[in-house]
């Protein structure tokens, strides 16, 4: 047996780990659950779930894996719950022209899509952020103007497409003037109320390319990137004030499972690659960020993902890592990894 001891810590780029429910289908299949208990904030995961979580607590034993993360969420936590202690803290420098981006990272049917998109009745990360962007704009003095747009691509084999309009084809990185990188031909989408957000992402959401695996009925290939603008405005002064602004990316990552495990060939091992190529590249972009002190080379040029996102990770951007496992003793190893890769984002 293998245990993993997940407890908090304070890091510049936060990382969380969240542990879903069983789903129906895996109780079905008689998957067991993996033991897991939270206490003082400390999440421990015990692989082998025949063995007493209070027993891990006393003891300091030699075998155990250790991963820290900046916090934890089990079965019991609600959406609300993960919003407020991830997401929630980066509004204030969003509406005030900081960038931020918030990832959901692990395999398939982890609980990434649950997590960032949600259900109708559980809605996820992204709606929660325009609502509450939406209520503290609508609480901020009368003499800034704040303007909210989107846009929600996705990436899949390192071609971009729009999701909100997939009629466009794929879509070309420019590099601006200022050195960043924009989407050519993006739609950009002016909100007024999360709902209208909440529609059009779960229509942008069923033109993600989901394919069948062997992994997995149906996995997502792609990374969803949502990209929301705001725009602040001084209306008191001249015209001419200049307009801040801020931007947030929130991400459903490709599933991180690997190629390898799927025993696929051909088309879906290519696919595999590229998913590997995007991933790593965040992750190497990432590691490199979090070297406190150093001034370590941050390469974003190796994936469309990390070039989009290079005037919003690192500098002044702040940046979340939302791990997700599952609780079946069946995914093991890809829990392991998904556990590995995060802890390296540290
Ligand atoms: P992924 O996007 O990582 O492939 P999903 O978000 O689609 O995984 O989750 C897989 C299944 O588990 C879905 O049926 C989803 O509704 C369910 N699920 C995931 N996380 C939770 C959760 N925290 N609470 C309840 N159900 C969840
Ligand atoms: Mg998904």
């Amino acid at each position: 047996s293998e245990r993993f001891k997940i407890e908090g810590g304070e890091q510049q780029i936060t990382v969380a780990c969240r542990i879903r429910p069983l789903t129906e289908e895996e109780i079905l299949d008689g998957s067991s659950l993996i033991g897991h208990k939270i206490a003082d904030d400390n999440m421990i995961v015990l692989m082998d779930p025949m063995e007493d979580p209070d027993d891990i607590l006393r003891a300091n034993r030699s075998r155990e894996k250790q991963f820290v993360f900046d916090m934890v969420f089990d079965a019991k936590s609600s959406q609300q719950d993960v919003f407020e202690k991830t997401t929630k803290a980066l509004l204030p420098g969003v509406l005030n022209g900081y960038n931020a981006t918030v990832f959901a990272y692990g395999a398939t049917g982890a609980g990434k899509t649950y997590t960032m998109l949600g259900t109708e009745q559980e809605p996820g990360i992204m709606f929660r952020t325009l609502h509450e962007l939406f209520i503290e704009i609508s609480k901020t003095s009368e003499d800034l103007m704040y303007q909210v747009s989107m846009s929600y691509l996705e990436i899949y084999n390192e071609l971009i497409r729009d999701l909100l309009r997939p009629s466009n084809g794929f879509l070309e990185l420019r590099e601006d003037a200022k050195g960043g990188v924009q989407v050519a031909g993006i739609s950009e989408l002016v909100a007024e109320t999360p709902e209208e957000v909440m529609y059009m992402l779960h229509k942008g959401n069923k033109e993600r390319t989901q394919e069948p695996t062997k992994a997995n009925k149906t996995s997502s290939r792609s990374h969803a990137v949502l990209q929301v603008n705001i725009k602040q405005r001084d209306k008191v002064r001249a015209q001419s004030q200049e307009i801040r602004m801020g931007k947030l990316y929130m991400i459903d990552l490709a599933g991180s499972e690997r190629a390898a495990q799927t025993q696929n060939t051909g088309k879906r091992m290519v696919e595999g690659a590229h998913i590997n190529r995007s991933l790593l590249a965040l992750g190497n972009c990432i590691n490199a960020l979090s070297e406190k002190g150093s001034s370590k080379y941050v390469n974003y040029r190796d994936s469309k993902l990390t070039r989009i996102l290079k005037d919003s990770l690192g500098g002044n951007s702040k940046t979340v890592m939302i791990a997700h496992i599952s609780p079946a003793s069946i995914h093991f190893e890809e829990s392991r990894n998904t556990l590995v890769y995060a802890d390296r984002a540290k």
